[in-house]
């Protein structure tokens, strides 16, 4: 592979390091080399360093690129607001337009997504199981530069939503195929994880096959995972104690797995999280506008004092609605703070932690991603500070936390490679995909049946 070109951001008006320290350095210049941080300093002692190109970072807040822990990124794209907010659960209705989507059409959801993410500062994601044609995803994943970590959707129990159902043995053959294809591609890029559905759609056998893939892959495993009083009762009926502490039992845990979502878990199953090293997801914005009671179920400052190391999710198009981690870091830091009735209820650093170093962690890729210290992977988002929200610029953690969202991205960096720069991707037409996006929502509900009023207001 040729020699990357270098790159300098020169003279950056803030940059947050999240490195040990936490240093948030002002007037600072970072080096890149090779797809790597060669250096980070302050811009005058890095005065005399030229390189390849350099951007002038004045006007900048520079962070570590961001990742997101949960992130279907398949079906909903082509149907974005169609659920009315009095329609209930709409499990049944995904379900049934995921498994519904063409090749043709996953590929540009996908893409539509990855401009998305991207252009909100997210470098890598998980997407957990819902692209059904990586083959046709993968020039994409390529051509955009980001971090993707994908699985095969399996399970082999009921559901009382259409999912992928194959036998145990099966869906652990399936698995074992799609991490040896996958796991590596696009420079490691590309990272392949075991993904069964939730630990009540899968047999034990199914869990322990898939689990002990992805030990000897020395890769990972997601599964959405829920808990609360009325699912400890249902487990207790069958001899567990809660759902996590029958993941427990099986084995399931471990520093390699990432549960997803995580609502409901009581201090027993916070405990075995802990002790197992296991990891989770959590999606700020789905459970709040999903109604799912964070006041009582949310348990993220817990889980961070325990240790566990926990990322933020966007969920899906039609959960969170949007894919801007910015967004979801507000809204962990403001909703436990109204919740507990308790300002001091994670704060801005802590929330932008979740979004790079503690995230990155929690996803497996913690030595290589989410803090700006020499030797990592130059994987970096420039703020714009000449924009009214970024005014005034006192302390840019609160900046970013309580007053800006993804829009004031300029300049997103994956793998030392500028993949935004300047506002703008060079990897699609968005013009011509948006409205090739809205044909294919627009015929994908006519195939499927799927309707709902389009609002409630009268269209005239
Ligand atoms: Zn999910």
């Amino acid at each position: 592979m040729a020699a990357m070109p270098s790159l300098k951001i020169d003279n950056a008006r803030f940059v947050v390091t999240v490195d040990p320290q936490r240093r948030i350095m002002r007037d600072a210049s970072i080096l890149i080399d090779n797809g790597r941080i060669a250096g980070v300093g302050k811009a005058a002692e890095l005065a005399g360093v030229s390189a390849d190109r350099v951007i002038d970072g004045r006007n900048f807040v520079v962070t570590p690129g961001f990742v997101n822990g949960h992130m279907h990124i398949s079906y909903a794209h082509a149907v974005r607001g169609i659920f009315p907010d009095d329609a209930g659960s709409p499990l049944n209705y995904v379900f049934k337009l995921q498994l519904a989507m063409t090749e043709e059409e996953e590929h540009a959801t996908t893409l539509l997504g990855l401009v998305e993410l991207l252009k909100s500062g997210t470098v890598c994601f998980v997407d957990p199981g819902s692209t059904k044609f990586p083959d046709a995803c993968l020039q994409a994943y390529e051509d955009s530069g980001i971090r993707v970590m994908l699985g095969e959707c399996v399970s082999d129990g009921d559901a009382p939503f259409p999912l992928p159902r194959y036998g145990a043995s099966e869906a652990v053959d399936r698995t074992s195929a799609f991490i040896k294809k996958w796991h590596g591609r696009l420079n490691g890029r590309v990272r392949a994880w075991a993904m069964p559905f939730s630990p009540e759609t899968c047999s034990a056998d199914l869990l322990r096959g898939v689990k002990r893939l992805a030990d000897e892959h020395r890769t990972s495993l997601t599964l959405h995972h829920g808990s609360g009083a009325k699912a400890r009762a249902d487990y207790q009926k069958q001899g567990a104690a809660s759902p996590t502490q029958y993941l427990e039992s099986l084995g399931l845990l471990g520093p390699n797995v990432v549960l997803a979502h995580v609502l409901g878990v009581d201090d027993a199953e916070i405990d075995a999280m802990a002790r197992t090293g296991t990891a989770a997801a959590m999606c700020p914005v789905t459970a709040a506008k999903g109604a799912r009671g964070v006041g009582e179920h949310g348990r993220l400052p817990e889980l961070l004092a325990k240790g566990v190391k926990v990322a933020l999710g966007c969920d899906s198009p039609n959960n969170s609605n949007h894919l801007d981690i910015v967004r979801a870091l507000n809204m962990a830091a403001i909703q436990y703070k109204d919740a507990r009735q308790d300002m001091k209820q994670i704060p801005a650093e802590t929330a932008l932690e979740l979004a790079t170093l503690t995230g990155a962690q929690a996803l497996g890729v913690g030595d290589d991603i989410g803090s700006i210290e020499p030797g990592k992977k130059a994987d970096l988002v420039l703020f714009d500070t000449q924009r009214p929200e970024w005014q005034t610029l006192f302390n840019p953690i609160n900046n970013l936390v309580y007053n800006a969202d993804g829009r004031s991205v300029h300049t997103v960096i994956v793998d030392g490679r500028v993949v935004v720069d300047a506002y703008r991707q060079s990897f699609v037409d968005e013009p011509k995909l948006f409205s090739r996006v809205q044909e294919m929502g627009e015929k994908l509900l006519a195939r499927t049946g799927v309707s709902f009023p389009r609002s409630r207001w009268p269209f005239v």
